[in-house]
C-alpha cells in the first residue's frame, strides 16, 4: 500500500466515524456494535478493565468470537484477573491479555520501587498506553465502556468518534448508559462482574491506585485519589 492510500484510507476511516457518531447517536448499544462488527469485522476488538464484562457481552451478541482485549498492569487485585479468566471461561470471545515489556520487579530495578507514587503518568505510560498501542495496531477500531456519566471528563464522549492519537475508530457503545443501565442489563444477562463492585468499588483499576469511593463520590473518585491525575492516557 502506498503512502497515499494509507493517506485516504485513514481519512476515511475518520470521516466514517465521525459520520457514524452523528448517525448512531440515538441507536442502540447492540445496534451500534452491530454496524462495527459489520463496518469491521475481526479489524475490530473490545477492550475491557474487566471491572464487568458488559461491552464483551454485548460485542460477543453483534459479533461472536469478538477479541477482548485485556491490559495485564502486573498491578490488578486478583479478583480482576479472576474476572478475566472467567470471561474466558464462560463468554463467545477470545481474550487477548497484553503485558508490558517489562515486569514490576524489572521496572522497579530501572525505575526504583512504587514508581506509581512518584510519577503515575510515567507508570500509566509503560504499563498501559504503549502495551495498548502496540496491541491495538492490526485493528481499525476498538470499543471501550466509557460512559458519559462517570466523570466530567467523559462528559462529551461520542458514541463512534475518531480517536487521532491511535488513528483508529473509536466506539463507546453505552456511553449514554447510566449506572442503573448497566445494572439492569447485568441483572437481565447474569453478565460476570469483578466482585470488587460489591466491596464498595466503583472503578476498579490497578491496585495501588485504586481505593473505595465514600457516598456522594462519583465513580471514578477512587481512581489516583488525593492526585490530579484523572484519566491513565488510554482515553486522552
Ligand atoms: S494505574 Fe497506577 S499502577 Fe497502574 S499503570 Fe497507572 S500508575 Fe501504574
Amino acid at each position: 500500500m502506498t503512502a497515499t492510500q494509507e493517506q485516504r484510507t485513514t481519512e476515511e476511516l475518520k470521516a466514517l466515524a465521525e459520520r457514524a457518531g452523528r448517525e448512531l447517536e440515538d441507536a442502540s448499544a447492540l445496534e451500534i456494535l452491530q454496524w462495527a462488527a459489520e463496518s469491521f469485522g475481526s479489524r475490530f476488538c473490545v477492550t475491557s478493565s474487566m471491572e464487568d464484562a458488559v461491552v464483551a457481552h454485548l460485542a460477543s451478541r453483534a459479533l461472536p468470537g469478538v477479541d477482548v482485549v485485556f491490559l495485564d498492569t502486573g498491578y490488578h487485585f486478583p479478583e480482576t484477573i479472576g474476572t478475566r479468566d472467567a470471561v474466558e471461561a464462560v463468554m463467545d470471545v477470545n481474550v487477548i491479555t497484553l503485558t508490558p515489556r517489562q515486569s514490576v520487579a524489572e521496572q522497579d530495578a530501572e525505575y526504583g520501587p512504587r514508581l506509581h507514587d512518584r510519577d503515575p503518568d510515567l507508570c500509566c505510560a509503560l504499563r498501559k498506553v504503549k502495551p495498548l498501542e502496540e496491541g491495538l495496531a492490526g485493528y481499525l477500531a476498538w470499543a471501550t465502556g466509557l460512559r458519559r456519566d462517570e466523570s466530567e471528563t467523559r462528559a462529551n464522549t461520542p458514541v463512534v468518534g475518531w480517536d487521532e492519537k491511535r488513528r483508529k475508530v473509536k466506539i463507546s457503545p453505552i456511553a449514554k448508559w447510566s449506572q442503573e443501565d448497566v445494572q439492569t442489563y447485568v441483572a437481565e444477562h447474569g453478565v460476570l462482574t469483578n466482585p470488587l463492585l460489591m466491596d464498595g468499588y466503583a472503578s476498579v483499576g490497578c491496585a495501588p491506585c485504586t481505593r473505595r469511593v465514600l457516598e456522594g463520590e462519583d465513580a471514578r473518585a477512587g481512581r489516583w485519589a488525593g492526585r490530579s491525575k484523572t484519566e491513565c492516557g488510554l482515553h486522552g
